[in-house]
């Protein structure tokens, strides 16, 4: 039996608590320079819509070269590094946080492999991909590179 207010509160909150890990998987992701020069954006956001992804976060943006050395410098050792870096810098990219149960894995599948040559028919890459460099969109590769990459770009106020 429910005794007071407070519990009744407390319930509510633990409830809300407890839906929120079972609901709240998100991922990252960056529609790349190439396919905002394409006018993809508005096409890619819909297949992201139709997959089913809440947006949490949204904005156009445009990379520094320092700043896309920062984000990328997990591939610092790399020998695309200096390639990667120009290139997700020479434009505009539309940056998102996105939630779906299990985003990160999910979010994968619909973008496809990083060669788009080697990605999946109706694959978002194999859609709007033009090469293994310049293949349209970004996908977070586990849970904490999701977090690590959405505050990134995005201040508490900014993810709803
Ligand atoms: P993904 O984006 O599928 O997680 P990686 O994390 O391996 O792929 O690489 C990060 C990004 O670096 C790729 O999305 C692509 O833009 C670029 N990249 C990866 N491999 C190559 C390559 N062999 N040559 C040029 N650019 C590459
Ligand atoms: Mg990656």
């Amino acid at each position: 039996m429910i005794k007071s207010l407070n519990e009744v509160v407390n319930l509510l909150v633990s409830f809300a608590t407890q839906k929120k890990h079972t609901m709240n998987n998100t991922t990252f992701t960056m529609i790349k320079p190439d396919a905002t020069e394409k006018g993809h954006t508005g096409a890619i956001l819909q297949k992201i819509n139709e997959a089913g992804f809440r947006i949490v976060a949204m904005k156009m943006t445009h990379l520094s070269t320092a700043k896309a050395s920062e984000f990328y410098e997990v591939h610092k050792e790399r020998p695309f590094y200096g390639e990667l870096v120009e290139f997700m810098s020479r434009g505009a990219i539309t940056a998102a946080i996105l939630e779906k149960e299990n985003a990160v894995e999910e979010f994968r599948k619909l973008i496809g492999a990083t060669n788009p040559a080697q990605a999946d028919e109706g694959t978002i890459r194999k859609l709007f991909a033009a090469s293994i460099g310049e293949n349209a969109i970004h996908g977070s590769d586990s849970n904490e590179n999701a977090k690590i990459e959405g505050d990134f770009f995005f201040s508490k106020l900014e993810q709803f």
